[in-house]
């Protein structure tokens, strides 16, 4: 079975054009989730949907579903999707590239006549990045059912706009009810944010799953004192305390092969140069491909906290605010990206996300893979995100195979 090409042109000239949509100054979008330039580049999109033989439709969240009929309508769509918003200082690729290889295998499907079992849909899903509405992937996890709709609907910006509200007014609010959309299976195709790829020399990461996330907040208490007039041994130094934590979570992150740990954030109050430090409050993040394995990152981290803090005379409230399982994407999936990339002649590297994508949601309700491409020095979420040409066509290549495989499979 001979497959088909897409056109490498013209996916890295839709690419360019769409990044007129938010261009800055320096090269990069800021393309935030249901402003004015999200409009433009959604209108854009459902006119060359159109222009593709795509219906598309609009759910209650603004995810947009571009549908291709295929030769047995009753099968659920395969879909391949992911998003158009970007961060303030966002790339030209993180979430775009996912979409606009998927709107070039259906113009690729379209041009020849191609047939498919299943129809085909191409999913644009509504503030994956969450800068302008937090959390992130909001209009994949209500589709899944993660997040119930009024949740979503209250989300509020920093000017107090609702996500409803911001969703009326650029005209994306759509009549279908969100969830209700079946999907046979989802792949999205995405940059991997990360220097593995780069590194190992692999133009195709074979994702096979995403780590689990766990979040926590702590605040540690001391007492407030002069600097100049409380002998040492006297002190409750909160920031101390702190400062041997993070030193302890980082050794968590080394201790346990393939597991990630970081205190990002960390504010010390009074922050005087000659007090004591009596309260600070720090954030940390543990990563895990293993639930097990993250569970006991957890337990060490608890550990250390008790451990570093009580001797110190400090009391401190520490809290878990947010967990992601870890996932694992549909084996069936996976074989078709494994194959569909041997079948374009690139080498593969099997890897499993650091990041959460839209794919985390939709893989608790339908079969769902991820297909990564490198990205200059693993950096993302920067005006300076780079994914050359041919990439982003092995990309868009290997999304058409193993869709197209996957398909065949139906029949
Ligand atoms: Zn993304």
């Amino acid at each position: 079975m001979q497959n088909l090409k897409i056109n490498a042109q013209r996916l890295w000239d839709t690419l360019m054009e769409t990044a007129s949509f938010g261009r800055t100054m320096k090269g990069g979008i800021n393309r935030l989730t249901l402003s004015d330039d999200d409009r433009q580049v959604r209108d854009w999109f459902r006119t060359a949907a159109e222009a593709a033989g795509c219906t598309v439709t609009v759910d209650e969240v603004g995810n947009m579903f571009a549908r291709r009929p295929g030769r047995r309508e009753g099968l659920a769509p395969l879909a391949m999707g992911s998003h158009l918003d970007t961060q303030p200082t966002g790339g030209k690729f993180d979430g775009v590239l996912g979409v606009l290889a998927a709107l070039e295998a259906v113009r690729t499907l379209q041009e020849s006549g191609y047939e498919t079992n299943a129809p085909i849909e191409i999913i644009n899903w509504t503030n994956e990045e969450g800068s302008r509405f937090a959390p992130a992937m909001l209009g994949s996890g209500v589709f899944a059912g993660t997040f119930p709709l009024d949740f979503a609907n209250g989300r509020q910006d920093r000017d107090g706009n609702t996500f409803a509200d911001a969703l009326m007014r650029i005209g994306y609010r759509g009549s279908e009810k969100a969830g209700a959309h079946k999907l046979g299976a989802m792949i999205e195709l995405h940059i991997e944010q990360g220097p593995i790829l780069e590194n190992a020399g692999a133009t195709i990461g074979v994702v096979t799953g995403v780590q689990g996330m766990r979040w926590y907040d702590v605040t540690v208490c001391g007492e407030d004192a002069h600097t100049g007039a409380t002998p040492m041994h006297l002190r409750k130094n909160a920031l101390l305390g702190a400062a041997r934590v993070i030193d302890a979570v980082d050794a968590i992150g080394r201790e346990f092969a393939l597991g990630v740990a970081t205190v990002g954030l960390i504010e010390n109050r009074p922050n005087s140069r000659n007090v004591v430090p009596g309260e600070v409050f720090f954030t940390i993040d543990l990563r895990h491909r293993e639930d097990n394995v993250l569970e006991q990152m957890e337990q060490r981290m608890r550990l250390a906290l008790a451990a570093i803090l009580d001797p110190l005379g400090l009391t401190y409230q520490e809290k878990q605010i947010w967990t992601s399982p870890a996932v694992r994407f549909a084996p069936e999936l996976i074989g078709c990206v494994r194959r569909a990339a041997e079948e374009a002649g690139l080498a593969t590297r099997d890897m499993v996300s650091g990041a959460g994508h839209d794919a985390v949601y939709v893989a608790r309700i339908a079969p769902t893979t991820m297909i990564f491409v490198p990205c200059l020095k693993g950096i993302s979420h920067n005006e300076a995100e780079s994914t050359s040409f041919e990439e982003c066509a092995a990309g868009a290549q290997v999304l058409l195979n193993a869709i197209l495989e996957y398909d065949r499979g139906l029949a």
